[in-house]
């Protein structure tokens, strides 16, 4: 595809486009600076450079053409939504990436100041018209999972076509049934939108999809396990991200013939960093596109990632949905409850985290976790005291970071960053 050809197609969106030009420039320039630059790297990476470099390009052509198919696409800014229903339904799920900050000043117009980055830049790639992601949306679906997005949708609601769906903030049996009701009524609206039904086999089908996709990430993060690190911590973080937009059977082919590649340099004894190398996991709030700021300064300061308890990352791959159900109230049930396992910090109480944290240190044999909260996120700031509690008695060294999307503070992190590293060594 040429680039007249991407600049037809994002004029058509109503992008902004000299702002949208400045916004690919930046982009490839950090891109080529933090991943571009790292030696060592698997050829199967090759396929995720490729799709970033397309993520505006080809893979938004894509979305046209299923538009033109008369498929529709579904916008999330969270894990809680089914993918499974939206596939089943004949949709095209995409996760809308909010990892840039974009167009601030007018996401303030919207919402307060003190509102996490993460939500200012959904907002602001809005605003700003500078994301082909949620132009190319017939619907977006948004959650009641923190009291920030809640009421961020009810002012993006005049800007985009939204549902919300209602996620519970326990796991009792009557949160239960209220999360069941919620997964039935996404299903209604999925069909009165695409004029689809979906069949007991199309759920079956798109389970056993979404499940091979989440079967190839946990996989990845087995291999991980080894050491030396077989693989950066970017680069996974990449895979994770990715995983939230690309075409799912393409995506998981992709993942597993890079996982071939990993065990093969597995048992060659090969790393990406040598042996010993401090190995750090990060906790924390998910990191969407293209925020890679925090994994960068970690791995040029001497240490590695060796795997994300984050929603891109672990906590959207550990659970598969059991595919033993065949009946659609079955399925339902399976679909509820496998969602009602992601330990978010907005839950209350959430202590499977903790247990799972502690699990995923001791398989991936971590030196150390890196707590990851995004300024003014109640949930996970409230956490990351819990975590340095539970890591205290584990005797796990821990370090709590609160930031967000700019570079203001790169200079005071790495100075932190580097003495918890040489501190875990
Ligand atoms: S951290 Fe919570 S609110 Fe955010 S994507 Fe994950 S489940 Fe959704
Ligand atoms: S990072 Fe925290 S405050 Fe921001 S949307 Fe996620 S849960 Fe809400």
């Amino acid at each position: 595809m040429t680039t007249s050809a991407h600049q037809k197609m994002w004029e058509e969106l109503n992008l902004d486009i000299p702002a949208h030009d400045g916004l690919l420039a930046v982009l490839g320039k950090f891109y080529n600076d933090i991943y571009l630059s790292q030696s060592g790297r698997l050829k199967g990476m090759e396929y995720l450079d490729f799709v970033l470099s397309e993520v505006h390009g080809l893979r938004i052509k894509e979305l046209q053409d299923a538009k033109a198919a008369g498929r529709k696409i579904i916008g999330t800014f969270c894990v809680f939504v089914p993918e499974e229903l939206t596939l089943a339904a004949g949709a095209v799920h995409v996760g809308l990436c909010s990892g840039a900050e974009v167009g601030s000043d007018k996401a303030e117009q919207l919402v307060p100041r003190n509102t996490c980055a993460l939500i200012k830049s959904f907002i602001g790639f809005k605003l700003a018209r500078l994301c082909p992601f949620t132009e190319s949306c017939d619907l977006v679906i948004g959650e009641t999972t923190c009291d920030g997005k809640k009421k961020a949708y009810e002012a993006f609601a005049d800007h985009v076509n939204m549902e919300v769906l209602e996620v519970p903030q326990r796991k009792t049996a009557s949160d239960r049934a209220l999360w069941k009701s919620e997964v039935i009524r996404y299903k209604a609206v999925l069909e009165e939108l695409t004029g689809n039904t979906i069949t007991e086999e199309k759920l079956q089908a798109a389970i056993k999809l979404v499940n091979e996709k989440r079967r190839a990430l946990q996989r990845l993060n087995r291999l991980r396990h080894a050491d030396p690190a077989p693989i950066s911590g970017r680069d996974a973080l990449l895979i994770n991200q990715v995983s939230m937009y690309d075409d799912p059977v393409r995506f998981t082919q992709s993942i597993n013939t890079l996982c071939d590649q990993i065990e093969e340099r597995i048992a060659a004894g090969e790393g990406v960093v040598p042996a010993g190398t401090p190995r750090l996991l990060l906790s924390g709030c998910p990191m969407a596109v293209p925020n890679w700021k925090l994994p960068f300064i970690v791995e040029s300061s001497g240490a590695v990632i060796v795997g994300e308890e984050s929603c891109i990352g672990s906590r959207n791959t550990r659970d598969l949905v059991s595919e033993e159900a065949t009946s659609m109230d079955a399925m339902i049930d399976a679909l509820v409850d496998r969602y009602l396992q992601i330990d978010c910090a907005c839950f209350t109480p959430n202590d499977e985290r903790q247990d799972n944290l502690k699990t995923m240190v001791n398989d991936l044999k971590a030196d150390g976790v890196l707590h990851y909260s995004l300024m003014f996120c109640q949930p996970y700031e409230h956490e990351a005291l819990k975590t340095e509690k539970t890591m205290h008695q584990e005797q796990v060294p821990v370090l709590s970071i609160s930031t967000d999307y700019s570079m203001e503070d790169v200079e005071q992190l790495k100075t932190r960053i580097e003495a918890f590293i040489e501190m875990v060594s």
